[in-house]
């Protein structure tokens, strides 16, 4: 039958050695393999102590942004749902009433925000459609879990902290937010 490569190798079938036989000689040389891979660099690192630095185009978990006085900056207007090509974001919009401006920073909010966290593919078109800057990919992973319905995220588990009560949280997913966006 005619190659279509030239890497296929012809199979030797001639009788086995004495030294063949006992395998001693194919065992050390096994040992010698893994005995060189001592000297090596590991290529394995000893996560979660040691994380290996994210790719400056990672997309991670989405965070839902607030602006300094911890007013939700999303208005609802479903502009990320529309950009998802997973239709994995769906939400559900409220008025605002009189007294929670200091909740909402636009007249219509979020009342229900959640993400399919199974659908999602992490493009980030959600982060670049969203006009009111309510909507961020971060550099945390989604965590393992057993149930289907725990890989959706609603708006308690997308929320950033609120920098009025929790500033030190806050700070935290704020700067890794700044860091990401002050990449290329
Ligand atoms: S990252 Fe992409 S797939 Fe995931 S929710 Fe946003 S737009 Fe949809
Ligand atoms: S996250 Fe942005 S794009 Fe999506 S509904 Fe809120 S304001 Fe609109």
């Amino acid at each position: 039958m005619q190659s279509l490569t030239q890497r296929a190798k012809p199979v030797d079938r001639s009788p086995m050695t004495w030294l063949e036989k006992i395998y001693l000689w194919n065992i050390f040389k096994g040992m010698l393999i893994t005995f060189r891979h001592f000297f090596k660099k590991r290529a394995t690192i000893q996560y979660p102590e040691q994380k290996r630095p994210f790719s400056p185009v990672f997309r991670g978990l989405h965070i839902l942004n607030r602006d300094e006085q911890g007013r939700e900056n999303c208005t609802a207007c479903g502009l990320c749902a529309v950009a998802c090509p997973a239709e994995a974001i769906t939400m559900e919009a409220a008025e605002r009433l009189p007294g929670e401006e200091h909740l909402y920073r636009e007249e219509k909010y979020a009342a229900r925000y959640e993400i399919n966290m199974l659908r999602c593919i992490f493009c980030g078109l959600c982060e670049e459609a969203c006009p009111k800057d309510a909507i961020y990919l971060s550099e945390t992973f989604a965590p393992a879990n057993y149930s289907r319905k725990s890989f959706i995220y609603g708006k308690p588990d997308l929320l950033i902290p609120d920098p009025v009560k929790h500033p030190e949280e806050y700070a935290k997913a704020k700067g890794e937010l700044d860091k990401k966006k002050s990449k290329p």
